[in-house]
């Protein structure tokens, strides 16, 4: 059959089974180019309908979370947990608290994560939770009381050869503890159920680095096929959060120079270069003020633009790191005939697929998340494993073991994903290399 149809026919049955997930869809569509003509050429793969099953999740568990905010008013809010797959591990995936979350969406981030932590090397399966429940605005004790609520439910769920959540939009270091606290009062054991834990109580070094840094390591990487790198190359970053801050750290100290983050109101534009005091500063704005982009802007004498996306800004590279969906192809072809050439992605497919189409078209390297922001859950699995041996690995360790994942994670790209010309098609190279470790051990345990 010929490959529009295979892959027409295949969507047609993931729509009508799971009407109305788009962003579900999406990420499917993207996986299902690249791997249905794989199965084609690896029948074992096709009559034990591997990808059909890895597009249906193990579990979903669905709940309430009922909590009292400040004004002793009862606020309800959704919670969830995807276990999409256990094929090679306990489910592994971060936690999501943003009025957005809907199952879709934790979908297709539960099935990016399965393939994306398979491309760690580590034994991990996937998996995604989260909330509708926005943490802006809310005071800490909200913020605590909405965490012990969600974890009194998650709990019996969870556990550190089951399950082990992590971070994502709107779950950092603040929330991570209280989901912490919860679950340590109600099993009674101090455990590694959770990763992005902090530094005195079970955490790993480098975990809050590890997404934004192992970001810029694979640009780094895929740079070097071209016998080039970061120094000298002015970049663009969206988001202003835990991943973008680390990548503009990064990036820096390779020499690069960052001229513009954002948050969901805008961006700001740094014709100097957000260096290392500028970078102190939003770190201190975002996760201790709780403020908006636009004061760096006030206090720097910097550009604001309001309500718009980074990527009319002329740059050599983009690091987008805030959201799904946030390069469509128009800002695609504005990045690209303003000279950008390398687009690694630190958030979760956050191009659409006529912007993938662009990239390839125009044979940039493009890095997709699921390689290029993978080295977050590979840090996560170094707190695993540092939780299991009890004992903690130094900073320079657990750098180095980073960054040799995210080397590893590129050869397999470049293995899976280089055509006859040379070119790599790291989508292809991402999708095959994530599908065949979690496909076989998928056959050796058989229809379950
Ligand atoms: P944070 O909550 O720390 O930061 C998110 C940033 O993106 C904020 O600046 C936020 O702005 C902005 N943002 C969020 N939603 C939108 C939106 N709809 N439109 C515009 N801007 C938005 O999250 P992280 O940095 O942890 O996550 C960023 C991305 O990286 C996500 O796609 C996540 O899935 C992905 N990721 C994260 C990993 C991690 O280890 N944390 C690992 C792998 C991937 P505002 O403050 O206004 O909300």
């Amino acid at each position: 059959m010929a490959h529009d149809q295979l892959v027409k026919n295949f969507m047609a049955d993931v729509i009508a089974k799971n009407q109305g997930e788009v962003e579900f869809h999406q990420a499917v569509q993207e996986v299902a180019e690249s791997i249905l003509p794989f199965i084609e050429e690896n029948p074992k793969y096709k009559v034990a309908k591997v990808l059909e099953r890895m597009t249906e999740p193990e579990r979903v568990i669905l709940f309430r979370v009922p909590w009292v905010d400040d004004k002793g008013e009862l606020q309800i809010n959704k919670g969830y947990r995807i276990e999409m797959n256990s094929a090679i591990g306990p489910y592994k995936g971060g936690l999501r608290f943003h009025p957005t979350v809907n199952l879709g969406i934790l979908k297709f981030l539960a099935f990016e994560q399965v393939l994306k932590n398979s491309l760690t090397t580590l034994p991990m399966g996937g998996g995604k939770g989260g909330s509708n429940f926005d943490p802006k605005g809310k005071s800490d004790n909200e913020v605590m009381r909405f965490c012990q609520s969600f974890m009194t439910e998650l709990a019996r769920h969870i556990g550190p050869d089951t399950d082990v959540p992590a971070g994502d939009i709107g779950v950092g270091g603040r929330e991570i503890g209280f989901l912490f606290g919860q679950y340590k009062r109600l099993k009674n054991e101090f455990t590694g159920v959770l990763t992005g834990k902090g530094i005195e109580w079970g955490g790993s070094l480098i975990r809050p680095e590890a997404t934004g840094y192992g970001q810029v390591y694979f640009a780094q990487e895929m740079l070097k096929t071209i016998n080039d790198s970061l120094k000298g190359k002015i970049c663009t970053v969206s988001g202003s959060g835990n991943v973008a801050q680390y990548a503009i750290e990064k990036a820096t100290q390779f020499g690069a120079k960052v001229v513009t983050c954002s948050d969901s109101n805008g961006y700001i534009y740094d014709q100097y270069g957000i260096d290392k005091e500028k970078l102190d500063y939003i770190k201190w704005l975002k996760n201790e003020k709780r403020g908006r982009i636009s004061e760096y802007a006030e206090k720097f004498k910097a550009e604001y633009v309001e309500g718009q996306r980074p990527w009319g800004v002329k740059c050599d590279v983009a690091f987008p790191a805030a959201t799904q969906n946030e390069v469509n192809g128009e800002d695609a072809k504005t990045l690209v005939s303003n000279g950008c050439f390398v687009v690694s992605e630190g958030a979760n497919m956050p191009s659409t697929p006529e912007a993938i189409e662009v990239f390839l078209k125009h044979k940039i390297l493009y890095g997709p998340g699921k390689a290029a922001n993978a080295g977050g859950v590979a840090t996560s699995g170094l707190e695993m494993s540092q939780n299991s041996l009890r004992l903690s690995w130094t900073r320079e360790e657990v750098d180095t073991r980073l960054h040799n994942i995210m080397i590893d994670i590129h050869a397999n790209c470049v293995k899976w994903g280089k055509d006859e010309s040379g070119y790599v098609d790291y989508v292809k190279g991402a999708n095959i290399g994530g599908f065949v470790k979690v496909a076989d051990a998928m056959l050796a345990q058989g229809y379950v």
